[in-house]
C-alpha cells in the first residue's frame, strides 16, 4: 500500500500516524446503563493493536435525563469516567489515538429503549426512523441539552481523550435542527439554514470554552440528507465552511440519515459510492476532511491518493478485521478478513437489541476470551478437513492458527462451497470475498488443498489408520430439496441453486416456488436478466442518448416474467432486517410478482397450479419452475465414518442447514 496512508496528517494539534479512523459502531457490550466494560475495552484495544490511527468511540450519550437502557456507552455523569478512563488507557498502550462521539439521539430515541420517554426534537413532528411523535424543544431546554453537550466534553478531556466528535449526520439531534425537513421553528434555531445552524454553533461554543483550543474538535455531517426537503450536498457544503470559521478542526462527511430509502450500508452499496460527498466538501475547506461508508482498503487509499479526503472513516471493515491497517501496511490486502455488507451480524444484531458480532469473523466479542494459543487439542495434530465451505475452511485456518497442519479436499474444482451461489444474486458479490479471504489465508498458514477429490470412506478411514490423520473434520454443506408436489411428465422443474450456478437454461414464464431468502435471490436474478448493465448505463447516460425516464425503464424491464409463491404471509421473512426492505423493493422495481399466503398445488407443463388463502385456485401459467425451497445437510460421509476413526467432528450446513455466519461460527469455536 502506497507511502500516503502510512503518512502522518494532523487534526488540529494532534497529530494522527496514518489515514485510517475507525468510525463508531454501537456494540452493545456496555452495561445497560452504557457503562465500560472489559469486552468494550478488549473489542478496542484489538483494534488499536491492529495500527488504525485514531479510533472514534460512540455514539456516547450525554444527556444524563434520557439514558438509552440498550446499552449506549454514556458520558453523560461523572460516575461514567472510570471507565472511559479505562478504555482510553488501553488504546492508548496500543498507540492508538481515541476520541468519543457526543451524541444526543433527538427524534431518534425509541420511546421503548428511553423508559417510555417521548423523544425531543426540534419541531413536533412525526418520525418515520422511529414511527412516533416527537415533542418540540423549548428554549431552556435547548440551552440544558448545550450544557449536556459541554460537560461531557470537559468530561472526555478530563479522562484522556484525544479530541471530540459532535455527531451532527445520519438524523441525530444536531442534524434534525440542520435541516428544514425537521426543523420548522420560527425562532434563532429555525429559519434559513444559517439559522438552523445556531444550535450546533452555540453547542461547538461552549464545548470550546470547556476544552480550551488546542482540543481537536470535529463534526460529523451528512454528506446530503436524502430525505425529503432535506439538505443537499451545497447544504453540506455551506454549514463546513461555517464550522470552518468558527475553528472547527475537521470534518467528518457520510451519506445520508438513518431513514433515507437510498441504501447506505448493504452489500448492493457500490464501495465508496458516497464519496463523492466529501470530496466536494473537501474542495472548499481547508481543515481535513474525512469520507467514509462501505469503504475498504483498496478504495480508501485511491481516495486518499486523488487527495478526495485527507482520511478515510472504516468501521465494519475494522469490526470484521481488527487488523486490517497492519495487513495494509505490509501489503497483504489478500489476507484481510473483508466486510462484506451483509450486516447480518452487526446492524441486524442491534436492531434486534442483541450484542454485535460478525458474519466473517467469529472471533468479534470474544477478543480476549477465545485464546487460539491454548486449543491444545489440536496443536500438532495432522486434520483433514472435508469441504472448503466457510465452515472448513475458517476451521482450518483456525486450527493451522493453533499449530495443526490442515489439509482440505474438495469435490469441486475451486473452494469456497456455497459462497459462489450466494453471491451470484444482483448486488451479493460480496459471499464471494469471503471465499477469496479463506483461500488465500489458508494457502498463506500452509493449508494444503486438494481439489477435484472425492471423499469415500474406505480411503479416509485407511488414512487415519495408518496415521496420515489424527482428526477428520467433515464439512460437507447441504444440498437443496425437491418437494413432493404433484408434477406432470415434462414439465421444466429445476432448483434454485442450478438456477445460480447458471447450470440450468430458464424460459420466459417462470414461478419460483418458495420465498424465502433464496427464493427472492433466485428471484432477482431472473427478473434482471435482459435489462441494461452498468456499463451500458453509462454510455447511454454518457451520450444522453435515452431520457432518466426511459433508462430507469431499461434498468427494470428485464426479458422474463417471474412469479414468486410464498405459503407464508412474508416474503423474505428469514432476511435480516436492515436487508430485506431493500431485497423487497428490488423484487418490485424489478417488476416480479410476489404472492403470499399461497399454496401450490400441482407443477404442470404449462404452468404451476396454486390455491390462495380463501381456497381459490389459479393456474400461473410457466414454462420453467424453479423451487427454493431450503435444504437438507450432507451427513452420508460423516455417518459412515462414526465410530471408525479416531477423532471426528461435522460442521457447518451438514450439522443442519444455517446461515453462512452459523457455519464460520461452528468452525471458529471447534477448534479447541
Ligand atoms: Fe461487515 Fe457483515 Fe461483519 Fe457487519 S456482519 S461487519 S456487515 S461482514
Amino acid at each position: 500500500m502506497s507511502n500516503i496512508m502510512f503518512s502522518p496528517y494532523k487534526i488540529g494539534n494532534e497529530e494522527l500516524k496514518n489515514r485510517f479512523i475507525m468510525t463508531p459502531a454501537q456494540l452493545s457490550y456496555a452495561t445497560d446503563s452504557g457503562k465500560i466494560t472489559d469486552s468494550v475495552i478488549d473489542f478496542y484495544r484489538a483494534r488499536a493493536k491492529g495500527g488504525v490511527g485514531l479510533i472514534i468511540v460512540g455514539a456516547v450519550g450525554v444527556d444524563p435525563t434520557r439514558i438509552a437502557t440498550s446499552g449506549v456507552i454514556q458520558l453523560c455523569r461523572d460516575d461514567y469516567m472510570e471507565g472511559m478512563k479505562k478504555l482510553v488507557n488501553a488504546v492508548h498502550e496500543e498507540g492508538g489515538k481515541i476520541f468519543p462521539q457526543l451524541w444526543h439521539p433527538g427524534a431518534y430515541a425509541k420511546p421503548r429503549e428511553y423508559n417510555g420517554q417521548q423523544a425531543v426534537a426540534p419541531s413536533e413532528y412525526f418520525c418515520m426512523f422511529t414511527q412516533a411523535n416527537t415533542q418540540a424543544l423549548t428554549i431552556s431546554e435547548i440551552e440544558k441539552l448545550t450544557n449536556y453537550f459541554a460537560d461531557a466534553a470537559l468530561r472526555a478531556k478530563q479522562v484522556g481523550f484525544d479530541g471530540l466528535e459532535l455527531v451532527g449526520s445520519a438524523g441525530y439531534i444536531i442534524a434534525q435542527f440542520l435541516s428544514g425537513a425537521t426543523n420548522k421553528r420560527t425562532d434563532k434555531y429555525g429559519g434559513d439554514l444559517m439559522n438552523r445552524m445556531t444550535f450546533l454553533k452555540e453547542v461547538i461554543a461552549a464545548v470550546r470554552d470547556n476544552v480550551g483550543s488546542d482540543f481537536p474538535i470535529i463534526v460529523r455531517l451528512a454528506g446530503k440528507d436524502m430525505i425529503p426537503d432535506g439538505n443537499s450536498n451545497d447544504d453540506c457544503i455551506q454549514v463546513a465552511k461555517e464550522l470552518e470559521n468558527i475553528g472547527v478542526d475537521g470534518l467528518n462527511i457520510t451519506g445520508g440519515w438513518h431513514e433515507t430509502r437510498v441504501p447506505q450500508l448493504t452489500m448492493d452499496v457500490p464501495r465508496g459510492a458516497f464519496s463523492y460527498l466529501a470530496k466536494r466538501v473537501k474542495e472548499k475547506v481547508n481543515i481535513p476532511v474525512i469520507t467514509s461508508n462501505r469503504l475498504d482498503a483498496t478504495h480508501a487509499q485511491s481516495i486518499i491518493e486523488r487527495r478526495d479526503a485527507d482520511f478515510v472513516g472504516i468501521c465494519r471493515g475494522l469490526i470484521a478485521d481488527p487488523e486490517l491497517v497492519n495487513k495494509a501496511e505490509t501489503g497483504r490486502l489478500d489476507l484481510i478478513r473483508p466486510c462484506i455488507g451483509c450486516n447480518q451480524g452487526c446492524m441486524d444484531n442491534i436492531f434486534k437489541g442483541k450484542r454485535l458480532e460478525c458474519l466473517v469473523n467469529a472471533e468479534v466479542q470474544y477478543e480476549k476470551v477465545k485464546n487460539l494459543d491454548s486449543a491444545i487439542a489440536v496443536k500438532g495434530k495432522q486434520i483433514l478437513v472435508i469441504g472448503s465451505g466457510v465452515a472448513g475452511a475458517e476451521y482450518a485456518l483456525r486450527a493451522t492458527t493453533a499449530g495443526a497442519t490442515v489439509t482440505i479436499w474438495d469435490k469441486d474444482s475451486k473452494s469456497g462451497g456455497q459462497m459462489e451461489l450466494v453471491a451470484a444474486p444482483p448486488g451479493r458479490k460480496g459471499f464471494k470475498e469471503i471465499a477469496n479471504f479463506h483461500y488465500n489465508a489458508c494457502l498463506e498458514k500452509g493449508v494444503h488443498f486438494v481439489f477435484n477429490k472425492k471423499a469415500t470412506p474406505d480411503e479416509i478411514i485407511n488414512l487415519t489408520d495408518n496415521g496420515t490423520f489424527d482428526i477428520v473434520i467433515v464439512a460437507t454443506g447441504a444440498t437443496p430439496i425437491i418437494p413432493r408436489i404433484p408434477m406432470e411428465d415434462g414439465a421444466h422443474v429445476v432448483s434454485s441453486w442450478d438456477v445460480l450456478l447458471n447450470k440450468v437454461t430458464t424460459g420466459k414464464n417462470i414461478v419460483v416456488v418458495g420465498g424465502g431468502a433464496v427464493g427472492v435471490e433466485t428471484s432477482l436474478l431472473l427478473a434482471e436478466e435482459g435489462t441494461i448493465d452498468a456499463e451500458t448505463l453509462k454510455f447511454l447516460f454518457t451520450y444522453k442518448v435515452e431520457t432518466p425516464e426511459r433508462l430507469h425503464e431499461l434498468l427494470t424491464y428485464g426479458s422474463k416474467k417471474v412469479t414468486l409463491v410464498e405459503m407464508m404471509k412474508k416474503i423474505g421473512a428469514d432476511i435480516g432486517v436492515s436487508t430485506r426492505w431493500i431485497m423487497l423493493g428490488g423484487l418490485r422495481r424489478l417488476h416480479v410478482n410476489s404472492l403470499t399466503e399461497t399454496k401450490v398445488i400441482a407443477i404442470h407443463k404449462d404452468g404451476v397450479l396454486v390455491q390462495d388463502s380463501e381456497g381459490l385456485e389459479e393456474l400461473i401459467p410457466a414454462d420453467t419452475v424453479v423451487m427454493a425451497i431450503g435444504s437438507r445437510s450432507n451427513n452420508t460421509l460423516y455417518n459412515s465414518l462414526l465410530g471408525k476413526v479416531p477423532k471426528l467432528l461435522l460442521l457447518g450446513d451438514a450439522v443442519k442447514p444455517r446461515k453462512a455466519m452459523d457455519a464460520i461460527r461452528d468452525g471458529f469455536i471447534s477448534v479447541k
